[in-house]
């Protein structure tokens, strides 16, 4: 259940890096858009006026999908945050576990302490 979490969580950053990704990309002047911009100053130049009525570039597609994309990206990256965090609590509850339980002796099979370096039993060296 945890993974499948993380795994979702990585499938949304990812999503969103995409959608931001090609959002960018859609802000960016295209060939064409450049062309037009040097026709339109080289117009403007002769004429000695300001043409106004020049196609505008549409921002809105790419702006909503900046949106999107950082909203899936950080949305994945909470969940991915919130299941490492609950994994880790669950790691340190196990080791507060492993520091109450004994340990046995690895030579003769004796309960030892844990701060106990050898084996009461037959002196074996510890961990
Ligand atoms: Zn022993």
């Amino acid at each position: 259940m945890k993974n499948e979490i993380i795994i979702f969580g990585i499938i949304l950053v990812i999503l969103g890096y995409v959608l931001l990704y090609s959002g960018y990309q859609k802000l960016q002047p295209t060939k064409a858009d450049k062309t037009l911009g040097y026709f339109k100053d080289f117009a403007e130049g002769l004429s000695g006026e300001k043409i106004k009525g020049f196609p505008k570039k549409d921002n809105t597609e790419s702006i909503i999908l900046i949106l999107l994309g950082c909203i899936s990206f950080i949305a994945g990256l909470m969940m991915i945050l919130k299941s490492r965090n609950s994994t880790k609590s669950i790691s340190s509850d196990f080791h507060i576990n492993n520091n109450n339980s004994n340990l046995y002796c690895s030579n003769c099979g004796a309960k030892v302490e844990r701060n106990v370096k050898f084996c009461p039993e037959c002196g074996n060296e510890i961990g």
